[in-house]
């Protein structure tokens, strides 16, 4: 069945790939046994959501995958679509695909218009199949090979090779349609944002906490950032930073709220009043009771920082005890045992590395003791905090906060 005896129609929906949609399958979703139901709902809204600028699309469940199927009134390709798919949680796996009639000569048909171009550059292919629809009178092998022996006809310089092919092309006969597609790449994984619970994260201009919400983002959690500023030590510049890493965030997490919390007057207060090598730690304390008292607000059951095992003084053993000590929520702290070189990586696959290192001070590098405590133990820490009215400052620190939006 060679291209020349497609007729017109044919050919131009081939070069238009206007039949063209993506097939998103779903990872863990589908583990979820009785919840099932709201988190497919979930993905399904959350993958309409991040594709509503990318054009027109029908998006539709059924049997553990999520179809997007362009419109009349879509116009452009599925590019954009398609690369939108693989930044939504809860996706394992994102394949381009066209639909046809359920039988092999169709299938056959729909694979020579389709993937003209991957044969022409192979020099070897196999057919690999998947049966949804337990009714189909073949089984998948048998489907494989008949499929496959069409395309061979019409391909004779591309040998079957069904051990190392150059090119697979996949096969799977669903409830309406088959579809023919090439291989899929991969998914964001995880679970949809939103069936994880709500939590607020502690976003900092740095490299760490952008990855650290990105990782409770793809485990499905709804954050809710905060940031510290201490103007005039530090500038608006750091504060824009951090604006455009939340934006950054929203391809995966869908928009979000960002708390800017105004710190000059805390860290004042240390300063003047507190041993210097404990001036980091109370800080901390201050942005957990103040991140906490956001969380109450906004009934979020958990804090999210970047925090890792030994990176800064900050965050040896000891001192993440003093700091988790004044609040009674989870902290969650996902790069906890990850090395900084896993960190860089992270960040620059989900695209907020780049915005990181601008060199923009943040108020934790504000006031550093020229030797911070690395044991400290929660009793000294408390001691030396206790001439601080704690609460008097935290209420003036929550009058001065300030929130927004931010979208992609
Ligand atoms: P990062 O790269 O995320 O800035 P870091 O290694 O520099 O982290 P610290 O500065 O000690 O570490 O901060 C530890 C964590 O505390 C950060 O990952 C972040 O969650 C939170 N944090 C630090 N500074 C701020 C800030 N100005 N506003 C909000 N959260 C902050
Ligand atoms: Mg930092």
């Amino acid at each position: 069945m060679p291209l020349c005896i497609l007729n017109f129609e044919e050919l131009e929906a081939y070069y238009m790939n206007e039949n063209e949609l993506l097939l998103l399958k779903l990872g863990e979703v589908v583990l979820k046994g009785q919840n099932r139901r709201s988190f497919e709902d979930r993905l399904t809204a959350n993958v309409r959501r991040r594709l509503k600028s990318c054009g027109s699309f029908e998006i539709s469940l059924r049997q553990s995958t999520i179809y997007v199927e362009p419109t009349a009134h879509h116009t452009g390709g599925m590019e954009d679509a398609f690369r939108a798919a693989q930044q939504v949680f809860g996706v394992v796996s994102v394949a381009r695909a066209v639909p046809c009639g359920k039988n092999v000569e169709e299938i056959a048909k729909a694979a020579i218009t389709y993937l003209a171009g991957a044969f022409a550059g192979a020099k070897s292919f196999k057919v690999e199949s998947k049966r949804a629809d337990k009714q189909f009178p073949m089984n998948s092998i048998q489907i494989s090979q008949a499929v496959g022996a069409l395309l061979a006809e019409a391909f004779p310089s591309v040998a079957v090779d069904v051990h190392h092919p150059e090119l697979t092309v996949f096969v799977e006969i669903r409830e309406k349609y088959a579809y023919v597609h090439t291989p899929a790449v991969p998914g964001a994984g995880g679970l949809p944002v939103g069936t994880g619970g709500h939590a607020v994260s502690l976003l900092s201009g740095g490299l760490d906490s952008p990855v650290s919400s990105w990782m409770m983002a793809r485990r499905g959690a709804e954050l809710e950032m905060v940031h510290f500023v201490s103007p005039p030590y530090t500038s608006q510049q750091a504060q824009d930073k951090v604006m455009e890493l939340a934006r950054l965030l929203t391809v995966w997490c869908g928009r979000l709220r960002v708390h800017i919390i105004p710190f000059t007057e805390i860290q004042e207060e240390i300063r003047r009043n507190c041993p210097e090598e404990f001036f980091t730690l109370i800080m901390r304390r201050f942005m957990m009771r103040l991140a906490e008292a956001i969380a109450r607000r906004a009934n979020a059951k958990a804090l999210v920082t970047g925090e890792s095992l030994g990176q800064v003084a900050s965050q040896t053993m000891a001192a993440l005890g003093v700091t988790e000590d004044v609040t009674s929520l989870p902290v969650l702290r996902p790069l906890i045992g990850m090395d900084k070189v896993e960190i860089i990586h992270t960040a620059q696959r989900i695209g907020t590395y780049d915005t990181s290192i601008l060199p923009y001070e943040d108020c934790c590098t504000v006031f550093t003791p020229r030797h911070p405590a690395t044991r400290p133990s929660v009793e000294e820490v408390r001691k030396a905090e206790s001439v601080l009215d704690v609460e008097a400052l935290m209420a003036r620190a929550l009058e001065g906060e300030t929130w927004s939006w931010v979208k992609s």
